[in-house]
């Protein structure tokens, strides 16, 4: 049997909230429902972050090194620009 998983590991890539950096974001998605087979997150969606106790857009998609390939910068600049915003909005 060809060992087809050896070849290339493309690097990891995670959902985070873009304000507090937390994995265990949740989102609306299309399961089939027979199976219960995850097919398609709805990117549309808004994600709820358990950490934030939030409602936000965007969620960072981010590598191991910390790069957010969503917005192609740096994940710490993400979380810097989300909490200005989030502070401009409260006051
Ligand atoms: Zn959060
Ligand atoms: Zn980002």
């Amino acid at each position: 049997m060809a060992v087809t998983w050896l070849r290339e590991t493309p690097a990891r890539l995670r959902y985070r909230c873009s304000v507090c950096g937390s994995e265990e974001i949740e989102a609306e998605a299309w399961v089939q429902l027979n199976s219960g087979a995850f097919v398609e997150w709805l990117e549309t969606a808004h994600y709820w972050c358990p950490a934030c106790e939030t409602h936000r857009e965007n969620p960072c998609q981010v590598d191991a090194q910390e790069f957010c390939v969503m917005h192609d910068r740096a994940f710490s600049a993400c979380r810097a620009e989300s909490a200005e915003a989030e502070k401009g909005a409260q006051s």
